[in-house]
């Protein structure tokens, strides 16, 4: 993971080198184009015939003043007409004129400022005297004549000197240019050089950078066959690993099911399920199909979203008949989305063995009252609920008299058919809420819900009188005789059980005391 950065750089390294790479050529175009056009340019003013000419000129100006001054010699001797020197005249100015303003001597080694001045004065000289000199002007076409005759031979020789200096600079300047022309091609030749290297580093990075595409290209290739068959092989281990899961969610003793955390989508549902529930296909499934109870199956659900995971959740589900389950649940992440998957299996058996354990647990085995344990648990509930709601309760202790003669009379079996008897006879005579047990030997004790001392006295009076007409099985053909000693206590507010337990239990005494076959209230 950490290389596909350094990748990512190490592109964009190349590409800006390639990048660097085609101005450089872009650029060494540009000067090779710009080198040639200047040498092309020098070479085409070289190459110009009228270039330079002022060696020539220099030379005719030397010509024609020579002719001038013989002109000016020959009219003032009378052999020639005055409108034949004005052409001389008008010939000299025609050659000196372009020479005007002109720098005939910037590149000679050290300056010649008499050359300079002579050039000037032929220059001036031929201006004035074409000024002078008029067509059909005899005179001053003379006067001209004479200023010629008398100036041109002083100026013959320093002319001379002009050609001199005309010829050094001027084959000073041709020199330059040659230099510059050579010049010109030389930054030409670096230039196209330069340009060679550039387009031969831009061919070498192309070709390499077409090599690294085709082994990139064949890597991505070969990369992708390689996915694709790990994709094949991994598919097929999923269809696989999927088809023995199913199995196994099949032949698991437990009822299985996975669906999307909504429960909309039902992904599998095992065999078990479907038929404990009569389902047709998976997707009729839903948790309230599971749960008997839909608000059961709501708080299952909530649980279940809120904590990720629910343990051994005791419910009934729906079955035909519904029993007693275990439901257990996990979120998890399945086809790229949040699903549940819920198993559940049946715990009628454990259920109905804990029934029977708490029965036996609870009840007294003779009689079918609660024991001891069982009376003095629900009777603190009950006394709890009175104190609450501030409602009239009250105990009664009940204990058979002269039981220990009826044992010895009788016989202990019989003894237990009377205790059996007189149990079935208080379960009867009391209502439902009432609590009834046997707390030992001959001795029960009844607690009556909502019921004050006025109404359990005669609750008790009716019990009393009921275990006195019982019929009772006869032994050794002699009629079994049964009384019954009450004492009677009702609730006093917060005081405990075992403080209303004890003052009915003196209620009783006070009965027993008082001749037995009676009923008798706590005085306190
Ligand atoms: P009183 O009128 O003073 O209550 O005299 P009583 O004989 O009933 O009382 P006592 O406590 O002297 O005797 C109780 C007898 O109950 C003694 C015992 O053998 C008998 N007994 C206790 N539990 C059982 C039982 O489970 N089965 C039988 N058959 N007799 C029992
Ligand atoms: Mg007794
Ligand atoms: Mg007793």
């Amino acid at each position: 993971m950490s290389d596909k950065p350094a990748a990512t750089a190490q592109a964009r390294n190349s590409r800006l080198k390639l990048i660097a790479l085609a101005v450089l050529v872009i650029a060494m175009t540009l000067t090779v184009a710009g080198s040639l056009w200047l040498v092309q340019k020098k070479a085409r003013q070289l190459a110009l015939p009228t270039l330079h000419s002022e060696l020539w000129q220099a030379y005719q100006i030397h010509m024609a003043m020579d002719r001038l001054l013989l002109a000016s010699q020959d009219l003032l001797k009378g052999k020639l007409v005055p409108d034949d020197l004005v052409v001389r005249v008008q010939v000299l100015r025609s050659l000196t004129q372009p020479l005007e303003g002109q720098h005939l001597f910037d590149f000679l080694p050290e300056s010649r400022p008499a050359a300079e001045s002579t050039l000037q004065r032929v220059i001036s000289l031929s201006r004035q005297w074409d000024e002078q000199a008029q067509w059909g002007d005899a005179a001053a076409t003379r006067q001209v004549a004479e200023q010629a005759a008398e100036s041109l031979p002083r100026l013959q020789k320093p002319m001379h000197e002009v050609m001199v200096a005309t010829n050094i600079s001027l084959a000073n300047e041709l020199d330059a240019e040659r230099q510059h022309l050579y010049d010109y091609f030389t930054g030409l030749g670096w230039a196209l050089l330069g340009l060679l290297i550039g387009v031969s580093l831009l061919v070498l990075r192309l070709v390499g950078n077409y090599r690294e595409a085709r082994e990139l290209s064949r890597n991505l290739t070969e990369l992708n066959q390689h996915l694709e068959q790990r994709v094949t092989e991994r598919t097929a281990e999923l269809a696989e690993g999927q088809a023995l899961l199913k199995q196994i969610l099949d032949a698991s003793p437990s009822d299985v099911v996975l669906a999307d955390s909504s429960g909309k989508q039902v992904y599998f549902v095992n065999q078990r399920l479907m038929q404990r529930l009569s389902l047709d296909q998976a997707s009729d499934f839903s948790l309230n199909r599971l749960f008997c109870n839909a608000r059961e199956a709501l708080h299952f659900r909530e649980a279940l979203l809120a904590r990720h995971r629910v343990d051994d959740w005791e419910g009934l589900l729906a079955g035909e008949p519904p029993y007693w389950g275990v439901v257990s649940g996990r979120l998890l992440e399945y086809r790229g989305g949040p699903a549940q998957l819920i198993w559940s299996y049946d715990i009628s058996l454990r259920k109905g063995m804990e029934q029977e354990l708490l029965v036996l647990a609870t009840t007294d085995a003779l009689t079918g009252l609660s024991n001891r344990h069982a009376f003095m648990q629900r009777a603190q509930e009950l006394l709890k609920t009175a104190e609450r709601f501030d409602q009239p309760c009250t105990l009664l202790m009940l204990d058979i008299d002269h039981f220990k003669q009826i044992n010895d009379t009788h016989g202990h079996q019989i003894g237990d058919k009377v205790l059996a008897t007189l149990g079935g006879l208080l379960k009867k005579e009391l209502r439902e809420v009432d609590i009834i047990g046997r707390l030992g030997g001959e001795e029960f004790a009844a607690l009556l819900a909502q019921t004050d001392q006025i109404d359990a006295m005669q609750v008790a009076e009716r019990l009393r009188a009921s275990v006195e007409a019982m019929p009772l099985p006869r032994a050794n053909g002699e009629q079994v005789r049964l009384t019954l000693s009450i004492g009677l206590a009702s609730r006093h507010p917060a005081e405990p059980l075992e403080g209303a337990l004890g003052r009915a239990d003196a209620a009783l005494y006070k009965a027993k005391s008082a001749g037995r076959n009676r009923v008798a209230r706590a005085t306190n």
